[in-house]
């Protein structure tokens, strides 16, 4: 099991072909842009430089890593001799069931096919495919260099062997692999939006403003970031599409998004990566600020 192939070089994807590599796995980094590509090579470069100057990677280290990746713009190509493709492209389900019909063409047999979806049904993916047993999924959490977690989501026909194989994957990148099964939102998600839409809600009902609740939650419940800063850093369209899947799939009214959320993504308000959100970031110093639409003054 030594050659994985990464679909979408995003956010994501640049972060698990990172870890891949880091760890002695030869990395096919694929995406239909080859901007894309490009900007994955170097966000990869700083980081592994960033390591280094903290130590905890040597120069030769960072240098036998980069050698371990490739790019292609070419899923049929791309995935011809993988041994475990993990897909973290746009989430959009059209997308990933196209990717997935087109992996389960060109993928070696044997190939463990898995996707980093945040919310789309592990089933209905794996329903795609010729080998459902052999799909599952392999949530990674951002910064995929930083944090430990590994959500290993079973779908409803996934076998123990393929469970097994990616449990002792995930451990091997020193990361920390648990077993969920396929309902919405899985668990991080199931637990953390609603928690954000709470949060969302109490501002939206006036009983607190931004800081207060960020404030409440940081020093009251040790959360390193406040669950509208989080919103933020995560993406309010985020947010809101994955409470979607969560109101849908169970049809409980629990999990109805807040109008100030749906307000906000109307108006383009998405967090960090728009500029704008609860709080307004600023690119460079990475400062942030309650955003004037709620400041309290
Ligand atoms: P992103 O928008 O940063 O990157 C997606 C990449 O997919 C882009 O580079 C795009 O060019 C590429 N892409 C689109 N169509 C493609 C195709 N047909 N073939 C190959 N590449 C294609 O997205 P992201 O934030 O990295 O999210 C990727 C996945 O990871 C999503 O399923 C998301 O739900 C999941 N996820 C995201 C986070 C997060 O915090 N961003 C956390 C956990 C899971």
């Amino acid at each position: 099991m030594k050659n994985i192939s990464v679909i979408g070089a995003g956010t994501m994807g640049n972060g698990i072909a990172h870890v891949f590599a880091q760890f002695g796995y030869k990395v096919v980094l694929i995406d239909i842009s080859q901007a894309a590509l490009d900007r994955a090579i170097q966000t990869i470069t700083k980081n592994l430089d960033r390591q280094v100057a903290k130590g905890s990677l040597s120069e030769e280290e960072k240098a036998n890593t980069l050698s371990r990746l490739i790019t292609n713009t070419s899923i049929a190509e791309g995935v011809a001799s993988a041994n475990l493709v993990v897909e973290a492209a746009t989430e959009n389900i059209d997308l990933k069931l196209k990717i997935f019909k087109e992996m389960d063409q060109f993928a070696p047999s044997e190939c463990i096919l898995s996707t980093n979806t945040s919310s789309i049904s592990i089933t209905k993916i794996a329903a795609a495919t010729g080998r459902p047993d052999r799909v599952i999924g392999m949530h990674f959490m951002n910064p995929v260099p930083v944090m430990k977690l590994v959500e290993v989501i079973r779908g409803y026909s996934t076998s123990n062997e393929v469970t097994s194989t990616v449990f002792d994957m995930s451990k091997s990148l020193q990361k920390v692999p648990v077993e969920v099964n396929d309902y919405p939102g899985f668990v991080a998600n199931r637990i953390l939006m609603p928690m954000i839409n709470e949060a969302i809600y109490s501002l939206y009902e006036g009983v607190a403003g931004v800081e207060e609740i960020d404030t409440v939650m940081r020093l009251g419940m040790a959360h390193p970031m406040g669950p509208l800063r989080l919103a933020d850093f995560i993406g309010l369209d985020v947010c809101l599409a994955i409470l979607r899947v969560l109101h849908d799939g169970f049809g409980n009214p629990k999990y109805a998004p807040c109008p100030l959320l749906v307000n906000m993504v109307t108006a383009g308000k998405l967090g960090d990566k728009s500029g704008e959100g609860f709080y307004i970031m600023n690119k460079e110093t990475k400062e942030s600020r309650v955003s004037p639409a709620f400041s309290r003054n």
